[in-house]
């Protein structure tokens, strides 16, 4: 972590805030030009909370710092944040926790900070509900740049949405667009904002075998190396929550959705 944390940033104190409740008004203006975001950094290491925090404001954002799992819930509930930044090791509850609990009250794109590789492999397969991981330490650029790609994510689909016809029926499986609900078999399935986005990429594919590479791009509009584990984990918890008939495995290809009989 000490990478992370070179320039020393502070601890929080009340000076502190007040001069972020004037970012804050700032920012406000910003956003009235469609330019800026509100993303809720949540992390009990304060200096790393502190160093995204002003280099997410550096960019034009408005972000706000919590220290607490606890209050991360309220707080998400009162600063309706675009994205939430969230580290799995929180004190009170924990990351997964928060993460569920925001999520069920209102989808937003969440980027988790893990300690180790293996750490985000259990979450993704645990379906925590979280966008896109890092492991620490990472550089701020890319928190950065993984952050817009969120929340570009985020925009086309509600763009896309808007533009199309809202349900999808494949069997038994249907698919709401616009209210971004699943239903198998008349119940309810809960997706994350990624699964569901997932599923939509490849049920408007439907037998067509999509590359890892292909769904990274359109799915997560992120390319990198390490990035087809987390298409393969997303494709597990689909399975898990939707059933194993869904999406065909094609060894060497990718994936495919297949319409249940
Ligand atoms: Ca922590």
């Amino acid at each position: 972590m000490s990478g992370l944390v070179a320039h020393g940033g502070p601890i929080l104190g009340q000076t502190e805030r007040v001069r972020r409740g004037r970012a804050r008004h700032l920012c406000e203006a910003v956003l009235m030009g469609g330019s800026g975001y509100r993303v809720l950094v949540i992390e009990d290491e304060r200096e790393i909370a502190s160093q995204i925090a002003r280099r997410l404001e550096s960019e034009g954002w408005e972000a706000r710092e919590v220290y607490d799992g606890l209050e991360a819930v309220s707080e998400a509930r009162d600063f309706l944040p675009d994205a939430v930044v969230l580290d799995v090791m929180l004190p009170g509850i924990d990351g997964l926790e928060v993460c569920r609990r925001i999520q069920a009250e209102r989808e937003v794109p969440v980027l988790m900070l893990t300690a180790r590789d293996d750490e985000t492999d259990i979450l993704v397969g645990l379906g925590v509900g979280a966008d896109d991981y890092m492991t620490k330490p990472f550089s701020m650029r890319e928190l950065v740049a993984r952050l817009k790609a969120l929340l570009r994510r985020v925009e086309r689909a509600e763009r896309r949405v808007e533009a199309e016809s809202s349900l999808l029926s494949f069997g038994d499986i249907e698919v709401d667009r616009n209210g971004r609900r699943v239903r198998r078999g008349g119940a309810e399935v809960h997706l994350t904002p990624t699964e569901f986005d997932l599923l939509v990429c490849l049920a408007q594919n439907e037998g067509t075998v999509l590359s890892r590479e292909a769904l990274l791009e359109r799915v997560w509009n992120w390319v990198d190396a390490s990035g087809t584990r987390t298409v393969d984990s997303h494709i597990k918890a689909l399975r898990r929550k939707l059933g194993p008939d869904v999406v065909r495995t094609v060894h060497g290809v990718g994936y495919a959705f297949e319409r249940p009989a």
